[in-house]
């Protein structure tokens, strides 16, 4: 994995743009409750960056925050639905950026598993 340089990142109708600066410090699959909620799908799958790194390029009005938890805020965008991020207030210097918003496609490794006792009984094995 090159682990200099930038990643991006866009929503679905392409309103939001984002940077991130590498590298990545993990990333991961959470399969908790609240992840399936927010994505409509087994897991939420984030790289896990510095936040000082994270720029938004475009459309930063058009993104709303959910507080699911005390400390746990997730952006999206308002006009599509994107996840586009989960950061804790908690520790700020650190976000967790969606996989599935970058283009191109996240070539690094997955290290982590989250809360795989939810992991849900659908998600077809390979
Ligand atoms: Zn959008
Ligand atoms: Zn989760």
């Amino acid at each position: 994995m090159n682990e200099t340089g930038q990643l991006h990142g866009s929503c679905l109708c392409g309103g939001v743009a984002y940077r991130a600066q590498k590298p990545v410090g993990h990333a991961s699959h959470c399969y908790c409750t609240m992840c399936q909620k927010q994505h409509g799908a087994a897991a939420g799958s984030y790289a896990n960056v510095a936040a000082a790194g994270y720029v938004v390029e475009r459309g930063a009005d058009l993104i709303t925050e959910y507080a699911s938890s005390d400390h746990g805020r997730r952006g999206f965008c308002k006009i599509c639905g994107s996840t586009l991020f989960w950061r804790s207030t908690q520790a700020p210097e650190r976000i967790a950026i969606t996989l599935g918003t970058l283009e191109p496609e996240y070539d690094g490794p997955v290290q982590r598993e989250l809360h795989t006792d939810t992991k849900p009984a659908w998600l077809p094995l390979r």
